[in-house]
């Protein structure tokens, strides 16, 4: 007796947008937007204190590659 059902199986893809809100180096209020271009341009803004940083990373950097540079940035207390 042939007709074997074929169960198929479900896969729910759920994409996972990578984050680009994260927790503002400066007074730790929330959130902190960063924009990230391909080419690697960096605008973090923070949406509580009004901190605001551009900078670059390497091309094809993720955000959060951005954002622990601008934790570098600014507990190295670089002034750009
Ligand atoms: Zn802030």
């Amino acid at each position: 007796m042939g007709g074997r059902k074929r169960r198929r199986r479900v896969v729910i893809h759920k994409k996972r947008a990578p984050p680009k809100v994260f927790r503002c180096p400066v007074c730790e209020g929330f959130p902190l937007r960063m924009n990230l271009t391909q080419s690697g341009e960096v605008t973090a803004k923070c949406a509580y204190c009004g901190f605001t940083k551009d900078f670059t990373v390497n091309p094809g950097s993720e955000p959060i590659d951005a954002y622990s540079k601008l934790i570098t940035i600014v507990e190295g207390g670089t002034n750009v």
